[in-house]
């Protein structure tokens, strides 16, 4: 049999099913998936004593432990371990950082060796490694491993993956010319060089090179898409100017400079016969919506029909809600289909869809089913499209006759990352909000100050605004998390008895029971709502104006500031209340910044440097993948060139049948394959 690089792990010796599967959680997959997991780092193992290091080095202490290990957790996936570690008599305290199991390695009285960054003042070792016994090689290779496979395995495999496939690895990802220009290395040499190194220069060199490679891959995907979808000619949408003219002057309120000019951008898009893949960028309460009824508008003036697809149900009922506010309901025909729509509404929608009388589909994931049927579906819009992923998006152009696409996000990664991200997207920016809006007035309460905050919210109830109050994210378990919301609801609800009234949502809510409750309070039958995240994204109550997030440290920046956006929608001024005791520098860093400022780009870029890109650009938030070595944040200008690089190289005539680069082919030719068959 033939030795290629996409041969899957399970080819090698020592790798059963279930080995196989715990590398799959690692993300390795095939033999270049697991030789390009490369080491995070490389460390100098020698041991030393306290006094004799500096502050800030990294060194190994070997002691024995004086306390047992304790563990927290706080928000999103961070926690950490301490215990006491006594060198020569001296007390250390040693931290390790999300690596939770360490907690159950370490016990009192153990004799190890932790290495890690000393800082010296304070005597605290910030672990990066446990040593269990002193039998480890003093120099070595770190790699990223997890609770179900150890860093001796991952060693072991890649090894005998270099071994085994020697021959394939000599095959190219970036072209010659390319290389030759930028000093590269070649892929053999880069993989050989990460794992097996032997100085630093060589290293470095090879981490730079291993860089472009993946942003160059990632910059080729998304320009083979963007070529894909040229040749899918779209057609034009020839929509009816002088209508959505009209239509505009029957709208509330005026456009602002920023909608008049990204509704000019998509407008222009759509009529040409090209197809359209745009993102529309905006923050939170910048008037997206809007935007989209227009160019909904405009294909219907055009003949033809439109969907709309939200992440959540309370989402998609209240755009439909919105819309039919904007639409006369004689001319234009709006439907919801979700996961609830009964099976007997559900059936006439779908006949009358594939007949052609509904104009506007909004819904949830429930418009990608098979059975959803369009007569003539001109352009589909995407709301908060970072919450869907690269699969959903194909499936979406899948679902009508190739439509245009609109994606709209608040999106939390800033203006130069989204352009290389999204390379496949055009971008327009609304980069104005409404005249009008007042700036939210955002304050960090210590958890001391909880009744001021609670006597500030009774006083702008005795004005007639309504309040948020969000309860803290429970990762572990949504179980703690809405018993929670209910605890908090039951204490609410008698403080403010008899006067106010308040109201409770979560999670766990049926989607009856969750729109109900958002009707009652835009209908202010109730003053305050208390919630889980499930307001997170969206909603829109303007006379709701003070948000109270408890236990704010708890929620990552991004999150934060799409809450925050839940209030500022109206004439009054609007107010936030962070309360919270953060218990590390990261989390009084995030309540400073939400206190600095309103504006989501800046935000995004903070939380840039706080997080980094991985997080941010990471499948879960974005459906672009997670980059290995490469940094887009500190290597931005690396990967501009390697996007200048790949739209060079696609345009080359034959530019894939040079037979050195046959591995960036291979590469490519399956994750496209996996790009249009959604898997
Ligand atoms: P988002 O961009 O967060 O989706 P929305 O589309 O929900 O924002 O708009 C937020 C609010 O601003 C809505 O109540 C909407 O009616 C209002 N709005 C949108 N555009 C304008 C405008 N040009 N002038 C005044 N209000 C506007
Ligand atoms: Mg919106």
């Amino acid at each position: 049999m033939t030795k290629s690089m996409l041969d899957s792990v399970a080819v090698l010796n020592g790798v059963g099913p279930k080995r196989e599967q715990a590398l799959n959680h690692l993300g390795i997959y095939t033999i270049e998936d697991l030789v390009t997991y490369y080491p995070t780092r490389y460390e100098d193992l020698a041991q030393k004593l306290p006094s004799q290091t500096e502050d800030g080095e990294k060194v190994t202490f070997k002691g024995v432990v004086a306390s047992e290990p304790i563990l927290r957790r706080f928000g999103r996936k961070k926690a950490m371990v301490t215990f006491r570690l006594l060198v020569e008599n001296e007390p250390i305290q040693v931290s390790f950082f999300n690596q939770p199991w360490i907690g159950n390695k370490v016990s009192q009285q153990m004799t190890l060796a932790v290495y890690g960054t000393y800082d010296k003042a304070r005597q605290r070792l910030t672990g990066m490694k446990l040593l269990l016994n002193d039998s480890e090689d003093e120099q070595q290779a770190i790699y990223p491993a997890s609770k179900e496979i150890r860093q001796s395995t991952i060693k072991e495999l890649v090894f005998q993956a270099l071994h085994t496939y020697a021959d394939e690895l000599k095959g190219e990802v970036i072209p010659k010319a390319i290389r030759q220009r930028y000093q590269l290395m070649n892929h053999g040499d880069v993989i050989k060089n990460m794992h097996q190194p032997t100085d630093d220069v060589t290293v470095q060199a090879a981490r730079r090179t291993a860089s472009f490679e993946e942003f160059f891959i990632f910059q080729m995907r998304l320009q083979l898409i963007k070529q894909m979808d040229r040749h899918n000619q779209g057609r034009p949408v020839l929509f009816n100017n002088g209508e959505v003219k009209k239509f505009i002057t029957t709208l509330p309120f005026e456009l602002t400079d920023a909608q008049k000019r990204v509704v000019n951008e998509i407008l222009r898009d759509m009529r040409r016969p090209l197809h359209m893949n745009r993102l529309l960028q905006g923050d939170v309460g910048s008037g997206k919506t809007v935007v989209a009824a227009l160019a909904m508008y405009a294909a219907i003036t055009a003949g033809m029909q439109t969907a709309l697809m939200a992440p959540t149900e309370i989402l998609a009922q209240q755009h439909a809600q919105t819309l039919s506010q904007f639409f006369n309901p004689a001319e234009v025909r709006v439907e919801l289909l979700t996961g609830s729509t009964r099976a007997a509404a559900r059936r006439q929608i779908l006949e009358d869809l594939v007949a052609g009388d509904i104009d506007i589909l909004i819904g949830t994931h429930a418009l990608i089913q098979p059975d959803v049927l369009f007569h003539n579906l001109g352009l589909a819009v995407i709301d908060e499209q970072h919450r869907f992923g690269v699969k959903q998006r194909a499936q979406l152009r899948e679902i009508g006759m190739n439509p245009d696409i609109l994606a709209m996000t608040a999106t939390p990664i800033p203006r130069t990352l989204a352009i290389t991200a999204y390379g496949e997207m055009d971008v327009s920016v609304i980069d104005q909000l409404p005249a009008g809006r007042k700036q939210i007035k955002t304050e960090w309460v210590r958890q001391n100050g909880y009744d001021n905050v609670i006597a500030f919210i009774k006083e702008q109830l005795d004005q007639g605004a309504q309040a948020y109050v969000v309860t803290p994210l429970i990762e572990e378990s949504e179980v703690l998390d809405v018993q929670n919301a209910q605890a908090v609801y039951a204490e609410l609800a008698e403080t403010f008895a008899p006067d106010y009234r308040v109201g409770l949502l979560h999670g766990r809510m049926t989607n009856d029971e969750k729109e109900a409750v958002m009707q009652a309070f835009k209908a202010n039958q109730f003053q305050v709502l208390v919630s889980t995240t499930v307001i997170e994204v969206g909603v829109d109550v303007p006379n709701a104006s003070v948000m109270m997030i408890l236990d704010a440290d708890r929620f990552g920046l991004s999150q934060l500031h799409q809450l925050r956006g839940r209030v500022g929608r109206g004439e009054r001024q609007s107010y936030t209340f962070l309360v919270s005791d953060p218990k590390t520098q990261y989390g009084i860093e995030r309540m400073e910044a939400m206190t600095q400022t309103t504006d989501g780009f800046v935000l995004a870029q903070k939380d840039l440097e706080l997080r980094g890109a991985g997080d941010i650009l990471g499948q879960r938030q974005s459906g672009v993948p997670e980059f290995k070595v490469a940094d887009p944040v500190h290597d931005l200008k690396m990967m501009t060139i390697a996007q200048e690089e790949a739209i060079e190289t696609v345009a080359t005539p034959d530019w894939d049948q040079d037979p050195e680069i046959q591995t960036l082919v291979t590469l490519l030719d399956e994750t496209m394959g996996r790009y249009r068959n959604f898997d």
